[in-house]
C-alpha cells in the first residue's frame, strides 16, 4: 500500500503548473497572471458553491483590482463541512484505520506537490497578498514545504509512556487526536500559516475545517486541491472561505473539538469566549505583539541596524513578531537613528513581481488607513519622524513609505499598539534593569531580541524578558523544529516543533488490571 502511494505521488510530481521549472537555488520566473483555478468551498474532496449564493471579491493589493470572486461559506456550508470532518474522524473510517506512518507519507506527498508547483503557488501568493515574489518563492514556500515534511516525520513518533503506577496495574498513555479541528488563519503568511496548522493536526490524526483570511483565499484553495491529489481521504481536510462571521460559526459550533487561531488579539478573545459559551472546545491562539528589540552599545552597529531594519520591515511590517519597539542604548542612539533612517530611505518599494523590490503594498485599504492614522498619531504625540510617513500617492496600490520614528516615548500610542506596517519606533534606554522593565511593560509577549557581544548581558536579558521567543544577535529566525508562540496576550500554545503536537492531542491514560497469578 505504502509503495503504491509513494509511486502515485512521484508520478504526480512530473506535472508543473505554469510549466515553470525551478531548482531550489534559483528563483523561478514568476507568472504575473497566474490562472486562478479554484474559488469554491472544498468539502469531502469536492468543490461546492455556497448554499446562500454569496460571494466576495479578492483584491490584488498592488493594483486595487479584483482578481476573482470567492464563494462565501455560511452556516449551511459549515454544517456540511463539519459533518464531513466528523465522518472522516469516525472509528473505522479510512483516516482512522490508516497507519500513522501512512499519514506521514500523505503529508510528505502534499509537501512534494507544493514543491512541484512552487513557482505557481508563489506567483498566486504574490498576486493575492502583495508580498514580493522573491519572498513568496524563497521564504514562504520553502518554509511551508519543510514544515509539512517535518511533521510528516512526527506522524509515527508521537508515542506515549509506560508508567510505574502503584498497584497491580499496567498503565500506559496514548496520544490521541483531539478530533474535528477548526483552523482560522490570517492573511500575512497565507501558505505558511496553513502549513503550520495542517502539519501537526494531520500528523496526529485530526480532521480539519480550515478558514483562510478573506483577503487571501486563493493559495489555500489551490492547496486544498493538492490535498486531494496527494490522496488524503475525503473529509480529512475541508477548506471553507469566508469572512469573520464564517470563523465565528466555527468557533461557536458544538461539534467542533478544537479551534486553532492566528490573528488579532481582539478576535482571539472572541474565539476564547465562543469556546467558553459553547462546548469548551480546545483553543490555541497565536495573537499580536509589540516585540522589543534591544540594541546594546557594544553590538556591531552595521549589523544591528540592518538586522533591526529587517526585523521590522520584513513582510511590509505585517509580522506578529515584528521588532516594533527598538530600544537603543543611549551611547549609540543618535548614530543608530541616523543610520536606520538612511537604510529605510534606501528600501526599494514597488511591483512585488519585480525581483529588485524589497517591499510591496500593505494587504488592503483598511490596514493602510490604520497605519497612516497611527503615523499621524505618532507625529501629534511628539515623536520625531526621520523617514517616510506617507502613502505613495502617484501609483495605485496600498503602498506606504518605509517610516522611522525617533524620540519615541513608552506611553505614546505608536509604542503601545501593534501597527502591523512599515513603521519603526526607536526608543532610548540607559541600563539593563531599566530596559527589561520597559520591554516587559506591554500586554504582549510574543518575541524579543537582544544585540550584544557580551554573553553575561545577553544571558541576563534572556532571563528577564517575558516573551515566547528571544533572539540573540538575529531576528525572525524561525524554523519547523523550533517552538513559536506567546506569553501574556500574545496567546497560548506553541506552534512548530514537538510542542505543537500537544495542541492536537488528548492524553488517554490506560490502566489494565494485571492478574498476579499466571493462570
Ligand atoms: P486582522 O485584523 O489582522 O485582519 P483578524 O484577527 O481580524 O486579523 O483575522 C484573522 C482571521 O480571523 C481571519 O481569517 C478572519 O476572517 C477571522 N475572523 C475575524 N473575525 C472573526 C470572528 N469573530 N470569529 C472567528 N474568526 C474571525
Amino acid at each position: 500500500m505504502l509503495r503504491l502511494l509513494k509511486t502515485a505521488c512521484v508520478g504526480k510530481l512530473s506535472r508543473k503548473i505554469g510549466a515553470q521549472s525551478f531548482s531550489a537555488a534559483a528563483l523561478a520566473k514568476p507568472n504575473q497572471n497566474p490562472e486562478v483555478l479554484y474559488t469554491g468551498i472544498f468539502i469531502n474532496n469536492e468543490w461546492h458553491k455556497s448554499k446562500s449564493g454569496k460571494t466576495f471579491p479578492t483584491i490584488n493589493p498592488a493594483t486595487e483590482k479584483t482578481i476573482a470572486e470567492i464563494q462565501e461559506g455560511g452556516k449551511e456550508d459549515i454544517e456540511i463541512a463539519i459533518k464531513a470532518a466528523r465522518n472522516a474522524f469516525e472509528m473505522g473510517s479510512p483516516w482512522r484505520r490508516m497507519d500513522a506512518s501512512e499519514r506521514g507519507e500523505l503529508l510528505y506527498c502534499l509537501a512534494s506537490l507544493m514543491e512541484r508547483d512552487q513557482a505557481y503557488l508563489a506567483s498566486l501568493e504574490t498576486l493575492d497578498n502583495g508580498k514580493p515574489y522573491t519572498m513568496s518563492y524563497n521564504v514562504d514556500l520553502p518554509m511551508s514545504i519543510k514544515n509539512l515534511r517535518y511533521f510528516a516525520g512526527w506522524a509515527d513518533k508521537n508515542h506515549g509512556k509506560t508508567i510505574p503506577m502503584d498497584g497491580p496495574y499496567f498503565n500506559y498513555t496514548r496520544h490521541e487526536p483531539v478530533g474535528v479541528c477548526a483552523q482560522i488563519i490570517p492573511w500575512n503568511f497565507p501558505i505558511l500559516m496553513m502549513a503550520w496548522k495542517l502539519g501537526p493536526a494531520l500528523a496526529t490524526g485530526n480532521t480539519i475545517i480550515l478558514k483562510p483570511a478573506e483577503q487571501t483565499s486563493l493559495t489555500a484553495l489551490y492547496i486544498a486541491q493538492l490535498v486531494k491529489e496527494a490522496g488524503f481521504p475525503e473529509g480529512v481536510v475541508n477548506v471553507v472561505p469566508g469572512k469573520g462571521p464564517t470563523g465565528a460559526i466555527l468557533s461557536n459550533h458544538l461539534d467542533v473539538d478544537k479551534v486553532a487561531f492566528t490573528g488579532s488579539t481582539e478576535v482571539g478573545k472572541l474565539i476564547q469566549q465562543a469556546s467558553a459559551q459553547s462546548n469548551l472546545k480546545r483553543v490555541t491562539l497565536e495573537l499580536g505583539g509589540k516585540s522589543p528589540n534591544i540594541i546594546l552599545a557594544d553590538s556591531d552597529m552595521d549589523y544591528a541596524v540592518e538586522t533591526s531594519h529587517f526585523g521590522l520591515f520584513f513582510n511590509m511590517g505585517q509580522c506578529c513578531c515584528a521588532g516594533s519597539r527598538t530600544f537603543v542604548e543611549d551611547k549609540i542612539y543618535d548614530e543608530f537613528v541616523e543610520r536606520s533612517a538612511e537604510r529605510a530611505k534606501k528600501r526599494t518599494v514597488g511591483n512585488p513581481f519585480d525581483s529588485n523590490i524589497e517591499q510591496g503594498p500593505q494587504i488592503d485599504n483598511e490596514q493602510m488607513t490604520k497605519i497612516l492614522g497611527l503615523i499621524d498619531t505618532g507625529k501629534k504625540q511628539g515623536a520625531k519622524l526621520v523617514a517616510g510617513g506617507n502613502r505613495y500617492k502617484d501609483m495605485p496600490g496600498y503602498f506606504v513609505e518605509p517610516t522611522v520614528f525617533a524620540d519615541v516615548k513608552d506611553d505614546m500610542t505608536i509604542a503601545r499598539e501593534e501597527i502591523f506596517g512599515p513603521v519603526q519606533q526607536l526608543i532610548r534606554f540607559k541600563n539593563l534593569d531599566e530596559v527589561i522593565k520597559r520591554a516587559n511593560a506591554s500586554e504582549y509577549g510574543l518575541a524579543a531580541a537582544v544585540f550584544t557581544k557580551n554573553i553575561d548581558k545577553a544571558n541576563y536579558l534572556i532571563q528577564g524578558l517575558r516573551a515566547g521567543t528571544v533572539w540573540v544577535n538575529t531576528y525572525n529566525a524561525l524554523a519547523a523544529q523550533s517552538p513559536f508562540g506567546g506569553y501574556k496576550m500574545s496567546g497560548h500554545g506553541r506552534e512548530n516543533g514537538e510542542y505543537a503536537l500537544q495542541n492536537y492531542t488528548e492524553v488517554k491514560s490506560v490502566i489494565v488490571k494485571v492478574n498476579e497469578k499466571s493462570s
